[in-house]
């Protein structure tokens, strides 16, 4: 009856529809469904945060509409985390903006910066909100695919001249959803040389900067030299405090790029909440055991996966960070078939790589968000189909 804008009817299918649906059918059943699929944290939020919001909610001050910029406390908050966690200094007042989540954010940003037909720089397969917000902000995305020959990261001089002409953004993510693949310095010095030389803007997305394992300690972007210059870093509280539905983010980096995405965002949201604002000042307060605990707790649920797994013949790398284990089919089936028949087969929900792209086509991605008994119980079944 309505005819969808071009913008609508241009985003990628959902890809996931089916499998949702077959697991919605699945539990519907009565059947024992372990859910792999989703990158959720199954924890709960850490107490002192959630008293922090108690607090906060009964103040009458905090239930009137938030400033669009975030709360000055939280700003301090965001710079004294990353002068603590990277040694970067960032100007609180115009280096950092709060989000509604980062999802948010980064799928805003192209307004910003895109017009009609420019293209941005997009890596294949990827959390969907890039390709997303740069169709609806009227761009087109450049597929940059990530090889596992080139240990997940675009290869910038595969870019012919004419797409660098019009992209005007690059987005870039590591630790890395789906492919769990890391960054070398090496990469990020070349992007920033990369990003100067051709005027591109580079949107880097840390939402698992504090989910990683061994000792290995994600670096941000603009620890490097001349980051400044172009790069707007997103991070998120989500993963880290398991705090994925009260929706706390935020962007800092170059004020021209913080500045504008500010100018979007007070035309379309009015601010978070104050008192989650507060509540996420606690959070990047707090002690640091909640983030050791955390990533012992994964890495432990890891080791159970990725062990059992290769002792049942099947090749898989342990991640050095993030909650995602991402995996080579071990045998002739494309991915959406092969999520469908562990489904049908097992019980198990996993996410078929190419719902993050067409590269993503061969894996899929299991999350380390169930206990480490349902993964040895997933472990089991998977046993007796393979
Ligand atoms: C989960 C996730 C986010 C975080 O989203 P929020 O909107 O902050 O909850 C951002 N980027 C990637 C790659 C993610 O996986």
């Amino acid at each position: 009856m309505f005819k969808y804008s071009k913008k609508l009817e241009s985003l990628p299918p959902y890809l996931f529809l089916e499998i949702d649906k077959a697991k919605r059918k699945a539990r519907s059943e009565g059947r024992d469904i372990i859910d792999l699929g989703i990158g959720d944290p199954d924890q709960p939020t850490p107490d002192f945060i959630i008293k922090a919001l108690n607090i906060a909610a009964k103040e009458a001050a905090n239930h009137r509409y938030a400033l669009d910029q975030g709360m000055p406390v939280l700003r301090n908050a965001i710079s004294g985390w990353y002068k603590r966690r990277f040694n970067v200094n960032l100007n609180p007042d115009i280096e950092i903006l709060p989000l509604i989540g980062s999802k948010e954010g980064i799928a805003h940003f192209p307004l910003a910066f895109l017009n009609q037909g420019d293209l941005s720089l997009v890596p294949d397969p990827c959390y969907p909100p890039y390709k997303g917000g740069t169709i609806l902000a009227g761009g087109r995305p450049y597929l940059m695919p990530l090889l596992e020959s080139n240990h997940y990261l675009p290869d910038l001089n595969k870019i012919p001249p004419s797409v660098l002409k019009k992209a005007k953004i690059i987005f870039i993510n590591y630790p890395n959803n789906p492919t769990n693949a890391c960054a070398s310095d090496d990469f990020y010095k070349q992007l920033i040389k990369f990003a100067v030389k051709n005027k591109i803007i580079i949107i880097s997305d840390l939402a698992y900067s504090e989910m990683a394992y061994d000792g290995y300690k994600p670096r941000s972007l603009l620890e490097f030299e001349g980051a400044k210059e172009s790069v707007i870093e997103f991070h998120s509280l989500s993963k880290t405090y398991n705090m994925t539905g009260w929706r706390s983010g935020w962007a800092a980096g170059n004020s021209e790029l913080v500045g504008a995405l500010a100018k979007v965002k007070s035309n379309i949201d009015s601010g978070i909440f104050s008192a989650i604002q507060v509540a996420s000042v606690a959070a990047l307060k707090g002690p640091e055991e909640h983030l050791r605990s955390m990533c012992r707790l994964y890495q432990e649920r890891r080791d159970v996966l990725v062990n059992g797994l290769n002792s049942l013949g099947w090749k898989v790398e342990k991640p050095k960070a993030t909650f995602y284990v991402w995996i080579r089919i071990p045998l002739k089936s494309d991915s959406i078939n092969f999520a469908a028949r562990l489904l049908k087969e097992a019980d198990i929900v996993a996410t078929p790589g190419v719902g993050f792209g067409k590269y993503g086509e061969g894996y899929i991605r299991m999350a380390l968000t169930v206990s480490k008994e349902r993964i040895k119980e997933a472990l089991g079944r998977i046993k007796n189909i393979s």
